[in-house]
């Protein structure tokens, strides 16, 4: 039997990547963002290489539009039982200067938002007696100057994806987290714009920094979480895997 996967923040960068990726290992995805309009290509991108896509547009902090989301995802390409939360945002600023606008907008994306779609996915994945569950953290996690609310919303995925590996193991679902580095997209060209140094001299620098000397691409981040969602990895939960180029950006 086909399985779903719904992946958010999907319609661009690393979630565009990884909705592909698990369409070519053969599950149908839902392809979730904020626009519905933006999925667009990446649902024809999959259908166009013979694969099954939906695209959904919810916002992942949204109680009520994550359950209409999920449900949908159910009735119209199946009952998931894979999740890959993926979708982000950054509001980067020293302390001193970052509002409480700044934390609770990233608080909500990463945190509430996995929280939320973690929960309504469940339900179908402990019905099915089986499951995935795929959360983006980051190296960021480990510290990063001006990413105070960042930082702490990817250390606390680490927690959640513990926490979830533990309460649904016994119903055949892992839940896994990948924290990768400096990653090729429009999140890393957007820093690169506020620091005011132009994408390719800053991937440049970056990739100094990088054991394996150069920056990573979101196939390198779908490939992971297709590892983590493969059937022959069931006995790998509750872990955090950095794919970074090295042990730590
Ligand atoms: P990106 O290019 O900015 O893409 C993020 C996507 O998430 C966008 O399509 C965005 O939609 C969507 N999104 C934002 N808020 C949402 C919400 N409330 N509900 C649904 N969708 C929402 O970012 P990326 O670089 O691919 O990053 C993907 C994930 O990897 C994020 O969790 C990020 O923190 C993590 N990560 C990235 C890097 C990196 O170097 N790029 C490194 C470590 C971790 P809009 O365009 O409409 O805002």
């Amino acid at each position: 039997m086909t399985q779903t996967a719904i992946v958010t923040g999907a319609a661009r960068g690393i979630g565009a990547a990884v909705a592909k990726r698990l369409a070519s290992d053969g599950l149908a995805v839902a392809v979730i963002d904020l626009d519905e309009s933006a999925c667009k290509a990446v649902v024809e991108e999959i259908e166009g290489a013979g694969g099954r896509a939906l695209g959904i547009g919810a916002d992942v902090s949204d109680e009520e539009a994550v359950q209409a989301a999920v449900e949908r995802v159910a009735e119209e390409l199946g009952a998931p039982t894979v999740l890959v939360n993926n979708a982000g945002v950054i509001r980067d600023n020293m302390l001193f200067r970052m509002t409480a606008d700044d934390w609770d907008a990233v608080m909500n994306v990463h945190l509430r938002g996995s929280f939320l779609m973690s929960r309504a996915a469940q339900s179908y994945m402990t019905k099915a007696g089986g499951g995935r569950i795929v959360n983006l953290s980051s190296t960021s996690a480990l510290g990063n100057r001006g990413q105070a609310n960042y930082s702490a919303a990817k250390a606390g995925l680490q927690g959640f994806t513990k926490t979830l590996a533990i309460e649904l193991g016994k119903f055949g679902v892992t839940v896994n987290a990948i924290a990768p580095g400096f990653i090729e997209t429009e999140m890393t060209a957007s820093t690169a714009e506020r620091v005011g140094v132009p994408f390719e001299e800053f991937k440049a620098a970056a990739a100094a920094q990088i054991p394996v000397a150069r920056t990573g691409k979101p196939d390198d981040i779908a490939h992971a979480v297709s590892f983590f969602v493969s059937e022959g990895a069931g006995f790998v939960s509750g872990q955090v895997l950095y794919v970074a180029g090295g042990p730590r950006a």
